[in-house]
């Protein structure tokens, strides 16, 4: 009867007798406690010391390694075990818990083996328990005469009405019910709830859960929030009581939940703003600022001599970014702004008073073709004024590569471009001072450590040493999120797109007007314009995606021969994918069929025509990313979103979004609505992964109060953030040094 003794023993009013399970929950490695509290006698060793070790480790798999890890397993749901519905009043599709005597119990043959179980009510309705996977003690435990307390899902069966493996247990005729809503845990498989909701009782039953928060913390921000005591938000939790406002509790939005969401935002505003802080506790390169006054200056001569005038966003950013490299502690800035507002000239100029004060700057992109661009941009704005640029690329001769390496090594590079190459081992830098990296978005966190981790030459010495990083996105983040993800970066944020620009007009076709679109590329491309056709993105198959990619090459170079047609596609050698989008920016290619590899970056002013087949396979920020390929020059623009029917709600509501603006901070926020924040951002490289209770999406009001709070706290209580940050984030604080 294990499965009845363990319910038993659960019930709140059951007597909390420390036995064997009780044991087993407190790992070896808490001897001390165990004996403080004094419960437990040697004699009361785990029955089957065999199963011990092999649960504990379960828990710790789950995290739970002490009292307050167990305590502070919240519940992720609830099931209502308060009532019991007659069996007569059951219906198909509930969820219920009703009860019954056993007036049948046998093993049925066909269709499969399997325990039929008849139990019947007071009112002599009957109600068929099947069980297609059973021991021989289920068999017993539900012989004819027990009374069974069963809850699951309803079904009509062949019959009558039946449920399938439901949750029982055998009671008494007397055996109470719950009186509030039963936790459900989150689990491992191998930890059932039963022997969790017990090992958590016992723990709650324990442990001393302290406030941590000061007084003058508490009543500032908690009093304001009408939250319980922290023992007395995590007993509700645990066990609401009779009369708790039970849907509150289901939602999230209870006031004990509020209070424990209110203590993790504020351990994780908290640590992301002490990794802030540590920051400068570290030394970087000072880099100072020429004055205007200084024409042998870089970043003097580079103002001087650029094709247009920057604009009052990009001046502004410019200012900040200059501003922190004159400083001896790291810069970890994002620059944000969207597609076509020019990060571009911001990062050179940069790297142009990096190199100024003596250092090397390295900027890394994604892909070949936009590291490959800007390699040719910037060598065109700074080779002139007698600046060393090196390429770095996997795909250069070993030759090439040589040289590259040793220019970076000696430092006769003062600026190395390229790829992911740049990260690799055999890569070093004599004065690495400045770390850029475009489309940061694309990068895992390890791959920018690694392009940090090449500045320890530059270290002059100095210990923890680290250059000054500036990270580029176009992919820009809504305000909640970046104070949850990016607490630990400074932002600057270009929200001005230069002059001259005229608005993209975008719309949204069907595949079936393809002749139609065809013909418009047509026209276009005669009239002097350039054209993107963009094709469809496979996301199963990379080789199906080639091929489509070629078929459609053929077929519309085929169908247009008075056009010059070019293809362009992850795989081409990669001098030959130079060799097309040098032709395509010189205008010797009219029409450039492309594979999403043309998403970021691109930069061909002339093209003002796109087309983008199967647009409802792409996600929001691709197709704003693809689409900001044109409008880049003063000719009108049209982007096409060909579409194949029939449409789900969210590919409609993207591409709607995408006729609907072409604002990337308010596509950013729709996309955020779209798909919520774990998968906008990828969890990887956030400050979600430190969050178990609190939802960005349903809790943003409380971060501004954590937020505030963290700061007061920083400021005045440096012992309380410790203790705070150890209780609520323990270990998994180091994730987020990054
Ligand atoms: P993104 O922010 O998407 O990286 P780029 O840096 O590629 O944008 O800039 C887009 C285009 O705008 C480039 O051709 C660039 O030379 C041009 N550009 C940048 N700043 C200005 C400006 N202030 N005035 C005119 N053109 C500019
Ligand atoms: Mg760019």
């Amino acid at each position: 009867m294990p499965l009845s003794d363990r319910r038993l023993a659960l019930s709140p009013d059951a007597p909390d007798a420390p036995g064997a399970a009780d044991d087993a929950v407190t790992p070896a490695p808490k001897p001390a406690k165990r004996t403080k509290t004094g419960g437990v006698e040697p004699a009361e060793v785990p029955k089957k010391p065999a199963a011990l070790p092999k649960t504990a480790d379960k828990l710790a798999k789950l995290g739970l390694k002490s009292d307050i890890d167990l305590a502070l397993h919240l519940p992720m749901r609830y099931e209502d075990e308060t009532t019991l519905m007659p069996i007569g009043e059951l219906i198909p599709g509930d969820n219920a818990q009703t009860e019954g005597i056993v007036f049948e119990n046998e093993i049925a043959y066909r269709p499969r083996r399997q325990l039929l179980v008849k139990i019947r009510d007071d009112a002599g309705d009957e109600l068929t328990l099947r069980f297609l996977n059973f021991y021989g003690s289920q068999v017993k435990q539900m012989a004819v005469g027990v009374r069974l307390r069963v809850r699951g899902d309803v079904r009509g069966g062949f019959f009558g009405l039946e449920m399938v493996h439901p949750a029982l247990r055998p009671v008494d005729d007397d055996t109470p019910l719950p009186q509030a809503l039963t936790p459900v845990y989150p689990s491992t498989a191998g930890v059932s709830q039963a022997y969790l909701r017990k090992a958590i009782d016992n723990a709650v039953g324990r442990v001393s859960l302290p406030e941590l928060l000061p007084e003058k913390i508490a009543r500032t921000y908690l009093q304001p929030l009408n939250v319980p005591g922290l023992l007395d938000a995590v007993k509700t939790l645990h066990h609401p009581r009779a009369d708790s406002d039970e849907p509150a509790l289901v939602d999230g939005t209870h006031p004990a939940w509020t209070r424990i969401k209110f203590e993790e935002l504020l351990a994780q505003q908290l640590s992301l703003k002490r990794a802030h802080e540590e920051r400068r506790t570290r030394a970087a390169p000072v880099m100072p600022r020429r004055s205007l006054h200084e024409p042998d200056s870089l970043v003097v001569r580079f103002l001087g001599t650029l094709p247009f005038r920057l604009t009052g966003a990009q001046e502004r950013v410019c200012a900040e970014i200059a501003a922190e490299l004159t400083l001896p502690h790291p810069m970890q800035r994002l620059l944000q702004g969207d597609v076509g507002s020019g990060k571009t000239v911001v990062a050179a100029l940069a790297a142009a008073q990096a190199i100024d004060a003596g250092y090397q700057a390295a900027l890394m992109a994604p892909t070949e073709i936009l590291a490959e661009q800007h390699a040719r941009k910037l060598r065109g704005w700074l080779e002139p004024l007698g600046v060393t640029v090196a390429w770095l690329a996997g795909s250069l001769k070993t030759r090439e590569k040589r040289a590259a390496l040793e220019a970076a090594a000696s430092g006769v590079a003062q600026l190395v471009i390229g790829t992911h190459a740049i990260i690799q081992d055999a890569v070093e830098f004599a004065r690495l001072g400045l770390v850029i990296v475009d489309e940061q978005h694309r990068f895992g966190v390890a791959q920018r450590l690694a392009l940090r981790a090449k500045a320890q030459n530059a270290a002059d010495g100095a210990r923890d040493f680290q250059p000054h990083q500036l990270m580029m996105s176009a992919t820009p983040i809504p305000r909640t999120l970046a104070m949850t993800y990016y607490a630990d970066l400074d932002v600057s944020t270009i929200d001005e797109l230069p002059p001259g620009r005229t608005p993209i007009l975008t719309k949204l076709v069907s595949d079936a007007r393809r002749e139609e679109v065809i013909g418009r590329v047509r026209e276009a491309a005669l009239t002097g314009r350039q054209v993107y056709w963009v094709c469809p993105l496979i996301e199963e198959s990379e080789t199906l995606q080639l091929q489509t990619a070629v078929e459609t090459y053929e077929t519309l170079a085929t169908t247009l021969p008075e056009l010059r047609v070019g293809l362009v596609h992850g795989r081409l050698p990669p001098a030959e994918k130079a060799a097309v989008m040098d032709a395509f920016t010189r205008n010797e290619v009219q029409l450039l069929v492309a594979t999403t590899v043309i998403e970021v970056g691109v930069d061909v002013p002339n093209a003002s025509l796109m087309v983008i087949e199967h647009a409802e396979r792409f996600g929001l920020a691709q197709l704003h990313q693809l689409r900001g390929r044109v409008g880049r020059g003063s000719a009108a623009s049209v982007c096409v979103l060909m579409y194949a029917g029939p449409l789900s709600q969210t590919a409609r509501a993207r591409l709607q979004t995408m006729r609907e603006t072409t604002d990337g901070f308010e596509i950013a926020r729709r996309d955020l609505e779209i798909r919520g924040p774990g998968e906008f951002l990828g969890a990887r490289q956030s400050g979600e992964a430190m969050l178990r209770f609190a939802s960005l999406e349903n809790d943003a009001w409380l971060i501004e109060p954590a937020r505030a709070a963290a700061d007061h706290m920083l400021r005045e209580f440096p012992d309380a953030v410790t203790r705070h940050l150890l209780r609520w984030l323990g270990a998994r604080e180091q994730y987020l040094k990054a």
